[in-house]
């Protein structure tokens, strides 16, 4: 059974990793080229855009694709709408691999907000100094607040317009609670942004951002797919390959 995983996630390397271990599977993992040096899953590996829903029809015939998994990041919408649409059109199984989202606790402040637009304005009323977690995609969105300053965290430098008073902080988690409560410090920050992106591996910040009294602000998930089949764990994923496989 050939298996096209959209990656781009630790879930998505992980769940390549597993399967590759079981009896009758061949996988390709797809990954968008976005970070210069990504980390790399096990096995067939293919980079960079499938040219839209036709494009990715395309290459799911030309590679004799018989099931997706569409381990995007939870914020990747478009891949994951096209992804939709195209198994659609070619009647293929498809299932959406989302970490469940993040949960606020009852010491927290968090602001949920729809988008990065809506989270620049709500910034800029908590406070002077910003955290800006986003990744460097949705920077450009806060490039017209000329009054705050922001320390921006991304793997790879931004390219999008920035705002004029800022620092870039280039790294790539996990972070512990320990640095994450030390940078806040240090740089004086008043209010953190983040997306619902979920997991472990980044949040030591809400965790630091509790014992800190910093408010959140936290960027809601856009929609899935209407009618979109989903599994929250690596583990669910991998049991519905194998039920597909034995069925
Ligand atoms: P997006 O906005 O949903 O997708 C934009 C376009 O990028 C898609 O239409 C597709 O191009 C291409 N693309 C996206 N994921 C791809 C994949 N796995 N393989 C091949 N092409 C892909 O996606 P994005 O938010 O820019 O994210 C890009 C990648 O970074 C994803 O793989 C995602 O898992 C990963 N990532 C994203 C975030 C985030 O916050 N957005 C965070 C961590 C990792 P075509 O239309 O040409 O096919």
């Amino acid at each position: 059974m050939r298996v096209l995983i959209l990656g781009g996630t630790r879930e998505a390397r992980e769940l390549a990793d597993i399967v590759t271990g079981e009896r009758g599977f061949e996988i390709v993992s797809s990954l968008a080229g976005r970070v210069r040096a990504p980390v790399l899953p096990v096995g067939e590996v293919r980079v960079g855009g499938f040219g839209g829903v036709g494009g990715l029809r395309d290459w799911l015939a030309d590679n004799a694709v018989d099931a997706i998994v569409d381990a995007t990041h939870p914020f990747a919408g478009t891949m994951s709408a096209h992804a939709a649409t195209a198994a659609a059109a070619a009647g293929l199984p498809l299932i959406h691999l989302r970490r469940p989202g993040w949960s606020a606790q009852s010491a927290d402040r968090w602001m949920r907000v729809p988008d990065n637009t809506a989270a620049a304005g709500v910034a800029a009323e908590l406070g002077d100094r910003i955290f800006l977690t986003i990744g460097r995609q949705g920077v450009g969105a806060f490039a017209h607040l000329t009054e705050p300053w922001f320390l921006i965290r991304a793997i790879d430098p931004p390219t999008a317009a920035l705002p004029p008073r800022h620092e870039i902080l280039l790294a790539r988690g996990p972070f512990t609670v320990d640095d994450e409560c030390g940078l806040l410090a240090r740089h004086r920050i008043e209010v953190l942004v983040t997306k619902d992106s979920g997991g472990e591996l980044t949040a030591a910040k809400l965790t630091a951002a509790r014992e800190r009294g910093v408010p959140v602000v936290m960027i809601d998930r856009p929609p899935l797919p209407s009618g979109a089949l989903t599994a929250d764990s690596v583990a669910a994923a991998r049991d519905w390959l194998i039920e597909r496989r034995d069925a």
